[in-house]
């Protein structure tokens, strides 16, 4: 029993759960709480039981290393555990503090008396992994809270600050104090009262009007959850609850989450959960290595990256020292941030007051000299390597020993980069997404040169300043912009071959991408491609770059910011609107290029665009670009709209099989006048499909 501290005080047993860091239910901590709650029981000294936390307080719920393992379901599993405590002949108590969380809070929901800091954090967020909660939650959860809180708190899966549920019956003390003496309090006054076991089972849910709010919350819900079945299901649960007796509404609990566990929806919301938590993992690094601490940091340019890359930094409290080379340019991004702060302030969610708290810590400079001190400079001038050359060399003059120097570049080679320094073990590359400050994901860019400990320290500053980050090796577009160039080049040869952009993007936007590839291609701005493909036609003669948006480009159409691009858009609007220019101007391309136009079936875009990036997905796997499939799935969900619902381009392409992708692929290589190179599938993805294996089973990958 080394996971629970088992105690007599007097005649209360005190049972402290001790699994750090945040006591889940894992398979050892269950029997032991079953073996204690045994020795209690039999113990005549004893005549209540103390379940309290430690750490960060109550428990998590379960132990998400035993997923999908044989132990998460070992016995005794959590039910057993919960009828252990019901069924209790001697009144159990559990005293909350911390977290109490999903299974954490369907144990206190199966004690029979509670008490709660005002501070304690309880959900119910299964949810979010695309389930219910399984063990009784949405049965006990509205007999204390009532109906409508209950729902709200399941089908949002938030936590919820106890004080806010103090009076209702979920609570039978709180208390501001001491935790464990409060619940012994409450122990002894139960003994001396006489009171024994109360169980939640036996209260009603009174509810006037059922019926109507039943159907709003039904209509409701299945309007905000979209493809998801989960929230839909939790309101089935609980109307369960409300109707029927409670060992049926445990039943209908039960049958609702075996149907969820099995759903593909969950099993992509779960995918991402386990693919978050292996992508902190660093292959071929010692455990032992020491973060370098990062108090100030500096960025170089104050451009439309630099910008948000400055407000992620002071919206985690990090001082920013912000380089221009003009007081103009300087001013304007300035202005730039503070504009961008305007809509938190109309929201509510920022005050005039903490904004300038905000503002205060950039220091903005035209001098490198202030650079001095910093722990960390990022980077974000034009992408252009003389100038690069010239910062860099600047920054290695300056910035003392020790400090990391990253660059923001997009496609510049970092290792060229690292060179044009003294200390190559010291830079990286930190590849933000545009708008910095919104977008979660960071690609950090491992050169062949960083030290463990540069790498190691980004990643510590990725989760500080709340981005999902995601190791990367130096190619050209590394993983994201490697992987939608194939995806634009896909898109683009079915423009050719028949189909029309808003056909193109309304086939993928109902596969679930957040952007067809042209609206995308618009927002980004078509002049951005347009110069990459006139610097690689000079690089390389022998090849064809056409592609047109060239045309666009060179009828001034760069997309949104010119108000016309693939689509037109109104003055001041950001819809995008087919227009009969574009489409003539396809045509003639089409002529140009001497294709006779056939039809293209919505089917054939969604396999073509997406099949395009499992297969350059797995070229970057194999080449060891990205560390593992899962952290691809996590860039393209992140940086890309991928509908998390499919879990990723590479979860995507394990469930649909992928010998049915190497087949599809290998089949649209084979056809007339195709780019065979371009579409035979990647030895790693034939390979799989060859063994009848998935991405997920290769080794290191997230689940
Ligand atoms: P931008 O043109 O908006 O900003 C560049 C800024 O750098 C300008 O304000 C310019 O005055 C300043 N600058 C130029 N030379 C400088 C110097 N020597 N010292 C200090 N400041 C200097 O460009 P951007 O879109 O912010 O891109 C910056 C970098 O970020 C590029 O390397 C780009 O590839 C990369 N990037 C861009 C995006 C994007 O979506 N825009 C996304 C990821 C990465």
């Amino acid at each position: 029993m080394s996971n629970l501290d088992f105690e007599v005080s007097g005649a209360v047993a005190v049972l402290r759960l001790d699994n750090p860091p945040v006591n889940s239910l894992g398979h050892e901590l269950r029997r032991a709480i079953v073996d204690a709650l045994a020795r209690a029981e039999d113990d005549p000294a004893v005549q209540a039981v103390v379940l309290i936390g430690s750490g960060k307080g109550f428990s998590g719920g379960a132990d998400i290393r035993e997923f999908g393992t044989p132990k998460s379901l070992a016995a005794p599993n959590l039910h057993s555990v919960l009828r252990a405590v019901e069924d209790c002949s001697k009144p159990v108590i559990a005293a909350i503090d911390g977290v109490c969380m999903g299974g954490g809070l369907e144990l206190a929901l199966a004690c029979h008396y509670r008490i709660a800091t005002l501070e304690a954090q309880l959900a119910l967020p299964e949810v979010k992994l695309g389930l219910l909660p399984g063990a009784g939650g949405s049965q006990r959860l509205p007999r204390v809270v009532g109906f409508e809180r209950a729902l709200n708190m399941i089908v949002s899966g938030n936590p919820v600050r106890a004080g806010e549920l103090r009076g209702t019956a979920l609570f039978d003390a709180m208390t501001a104090g001491d935790l464990r003496a409060a619940a012994l309090d409450l122990a002894r006054a139960l003994i001396a009262e006489g009171r024994g076991p109360k169980r939640v089972r036996d209260l009603r849910i009174t509810m006037p009007d059922a019926e109507a709010y039943l159907q709003f919350a039904r209509n409701t819900v299945r309007g905000l959850a979209g493809p998801y079945p989960a929230p839909p299901a939790c309101v089935e649960a609980l109307t369960a609850a409300l109707k029927e007796p409670f060992e049926a509404g445990l039943r209908r609990e039960r049958e609702l989450f075996v149907t969820l566990m099995a759903s593909p929806e969950s099993a992509a919301l779960r995918h991402i959960f386990q693919a978050e938590r292996a992508a902190s993992h660093i292959n071929g690094m010692p455990a032992a290595v020491a973060t370098r601490p990062i108090n100030r940091v500096g960025v170089v340019g104050a451009g439309t990256m630099g910008g948000g890359i400055t407000m992620s930094f002071i919206n985690a409290g990090l001082p920013v020292t912000l380089l221009e080379t003009t007081q103009e340019a300087l001013d304007r991004g300035l202005a730039n941030i503070r504009r961008n702060y305007q809509g938190a302030l109309r929201k509510g969610s920022l005050t005039e007051a903490r904004l300038e708290q905000r503002l205060a810590l950039i220091t903005p400079t035209l001098q490198y000299e202030p650079l001095r001190e910093v722990d960390l400079v990022v980077e974000a001038v034009f992408e252009d390597l003389e100038v690069k050359r010239k910062v860099f060399e600047r920054l290695d003059a300056i910035v003392k020993r020790g400090a990391i120097l990253a660059s923001n570049t997009s496609t510049l080679n970092l290792d060229v980069i690292a060179r044009f320094t003294q200390r190559p073990q010291d830079v990286i590359g930190l590849h933000f997404f545009s708008p910095a400050n919104i977008m979660r994901l960071l690609e950090v860019v491992r050169g062949a040169e960083t030290a463990n400990d540069t790498l190691a320290t980004a990643m510590a500053l990725a989760k500080t300043i709340g981005k999902i980050a995601v190791v990367a090796a130096v190619c050209d577009g590394f993983i994201g912009n490697r992987m939608v160039a194939r995806y634009g080049m896909a898109a683009h040869d079915l423009l050719v071959a028949g189909a029309l952009p808003q056909q193109i993007d309304a086939a993928l936007q109902n596969f679930g991408m957040a952007m067809g590839p042209f609206r995308m291609a618009d927002l980004a701005g078509l002049d951005i491609g347009w110069a990459i493909r006139k610097r690689r036609a000079a690089e390389f003669p022998n090849e064809d770059f056409a592609n047109v948006a060239d045309i666009l480009c060179e009828a001034g159409r760069f997309g949104q910011k010119t108000g016309a691009g693939f689509y037109r858009y109104e003055a001041g609007a950001r819809e995008a609107l087919p227009d009969a220019a574009v489409t003539a101007i396809i045509e003639r391309y089409r002529e140009a290029k001497r294709v006779v136009p056939r039809t293209v079936s919505d089917a054939e875009i969604v396999e073509r665009c997406i099949y395009a990036l499992i297969n350059e997905g797995a070229r970057i796997v194999a080449e060891g670009i990205a560390q593992r499939s899962s952290d691809v799935d996590l860039v393209y969900l992140n940086g890309y709209g991928f509908p998390a619902y499919r879990g990723g381009p590479m979860f995507y392409g394990d469930s649909v099989g992928l010998m049915t992708v190497a087949r599809a692929l290998s089949r649209i290589a084979a056809a007339p006048g195709g780019d065979a190179a371009f579409w035979t599938p990647a030895p790693l993805l034939a390979r799989l499909a060859r063994e009848g294996k998935t991405f997920s089973e290769l080794r290191g990958s997230a689940t």
